[in-house]
């Protein structure tokens, strides 16, 4: 074990209840949520942080011995980005959870890096006030893994993803030093936008201690509106149609048949299965304004050749929001192994590459659920199948990769918000210019010369 003769001296400036040197304990954070990555080691050493200090403290030690950290809020990535892949320290930020403030007037939120997203939503609530960023799994994913992936979800189509909320960042360097990005206003043409280079740097560039979070007004209420449809031409006409009605929907998702049949088994919310495609549109606003758009929702769908329009009531609303959120976890009911990708393109080429997916994923033989949120031009090809049987491994790569070449020719991206971590470092490269890759690499050295933070995620060095 690498740390075993430094253990000694960390342990005088660490609490020993918040260090796990045995390998029994150590173990479980090899892993995180991805399941492509062949490369996971132990990591040598977990420790649970508890404040700024102690994390600079660590830090200046690893830079000082040259061992790699890994920052690790829920481990709920899906790339392998807490994936200790040169062993090393994972520092863990479950005990740094504290909302530190909450300020109604300059509608601001100060946290620790460990608060789950689901813990702020509900404590801003409070004074009508209102966190948009919603990955699915919110209610366990923290503040600090979200700004290191730029989380989005659902909502993204009106509110924008984490980047939009990240006001300010206090962030420990890889020497140890302490250093406040952005600032505290809602404004900020003052300089390089250092904040936002940390948001979605997947803990490479430097560790996040402290954020300041814009919030904004909570809307008055909401109305989801479903629409059925039976191709993905109409299916993307009706996204179309809500925009040219001039409404600006909350959300735009939707599930294609088998996602919609595994869903409905799994939650038993009542979703209609004899159609192919379910689309879900979240009005939000004032009580007053709600009826008019949905109205004007309804007749884009209709005008789409929706088959079937259904407008659940509010109290209903909740559970078909939880259901569509469970899509990952009822997917894992159909086989050992469940592989979601995240691919985004342009929304003009969206049919085009829905069929694509269900053809690609029928030629190669593997079970697709395919979710999206479809007014961002994001997809979620969820790829159910036993990586284990060799066959199923290798299909599943031939059908990645030519899913990845149809995003490049679209002029897509490999990830809208879940990241390249380890699992897909490799395709970066024919997807963005080499010179935009050679800038990242010069950031990188400049924030973290001797390469310990995270090291090997996003692009190696
Ligand atoms: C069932 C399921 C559903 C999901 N749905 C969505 C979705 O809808 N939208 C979406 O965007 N993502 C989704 N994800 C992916 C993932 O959960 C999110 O990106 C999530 O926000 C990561 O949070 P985490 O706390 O688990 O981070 P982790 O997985 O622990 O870490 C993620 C990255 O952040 C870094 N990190 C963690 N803490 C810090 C810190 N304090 N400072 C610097 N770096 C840090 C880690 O090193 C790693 O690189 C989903 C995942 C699962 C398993």
């Amino acid at each position: 074990m690498l740390l075993k003769n430094k253990l000694k001296e960390m342990k005088t400036f660490l609490n020993s209840n918040n260090v796990l040197a045995n390998l029994e304990e150590r173990y479980c954070y090899a892993e995180d949520a991805s399941n492509l990555i062949s490369e996971k080691k132990t990591p040598d050493l977990v420790i649970f942080v508890e404040s700024i200090e102690e994390v600079q403290k660590v830090i200046k030690y690893a830079y000082i011995h040259e061992i790699p950290i890994i920052p690790r809020g829920a481990g709920t990535n899906m790339v392998g980005a807490c994936v200790c892949n040169s062993g090393g320290i994972v520092l863990n930020f479950s005990k740094m959870n504290k909302i530190l403030e909450i300020n109604p007037t300059n509608m601001t939120a100060k946290v620790q890096p460990g608060v789950i997203l689901g813990d702020l939503k509900k404590e801003v609530e409070k004074f009508n006030l209102f966190y948009p960023p919603d990955p699915s799994n919110f209610k366990v994913s923290t503040i600090g893994g979200s700004i290191a992936q730029s989380s989005g979800g659902a909502l993204s189509f009106k509110y924008g993803t984490t980047k939009d909320y990240v006001l300010s960042l206090k962030v420990v360097t890889s020497d140890g030093s302490l250093i406040t990005l952005g600032s505290q206003v809602s404004k900020n043409s003052s300089g390089y936008h250092l904040a936002q280079l940390i948001v979605g740097s997947e803990g490479t560039l430097g560790i996040v201690v402290e954020a300041t979070l814009k919030l904004i007004p909570k809307p008055q209420t909401k109305r989801l509106v479903l629409g059925y449809f039976n191709n993905e031409v109409d299916l993307v006409k009706a996204v179309d149609n809500i925009i040219s009605e001039q409404v600006f929907p909350a959300s735009i998702d939707f599930m294609a048949k088998k996602a919609i049949q595994t869903i409905e088994d799994f939650s038993n919310c009542g979703f209609n299965l004899d159609y192919n495609y379910l689309l879900l549109v979240e009005l939000d606003g004032f009580e007053t304004s709600i009826v008019e758009q949905t109205e004007l929702v309804e007749h884009a769908l209709s005008n789409a050749n929706s088959k079937l329009i259904q407008t659940p009531k509010l109290n209903e609303t909740d559970a078909i929001w939880e259901a569509r959120r469970t899509s990952f976890a009822a997917s894992t009911r159909l086989a050992p192994d469940v592989v979601s990708d995240d691919i985004i393109v342009p929304r003009a080429n969206l049919a085009e590459v829905i069929k694509l997916c269900n053809e690609i994923s029928e030629k190669h033989n593997i079970n697709m659920c395919l979710i999206g949120h479809i007014g961002d031009g994001n997809l979620h090809p969820q790829f159910v199948l036993d990586l284990d049987n060799e066959t199923n491994f290798r299909n599943l790569i031939a059908c990645k990769e030519e899913l990845y070449s149809i995003v490049k020719n679209f002029n897509g991206l490999i990830s809208a918000e879940h990241g390249i971590g380890l699992e897909k470092k490799k395709y970066l490269t024919s997807i963005l210019d080499n010179k935009s890759i050679e800038y990242m690499k010069l950031i990188k050295k400049a924030f973290d010369p001797k390469n310990i933070l995270n090291p090997g995620k996003i692009f190696d060095i």
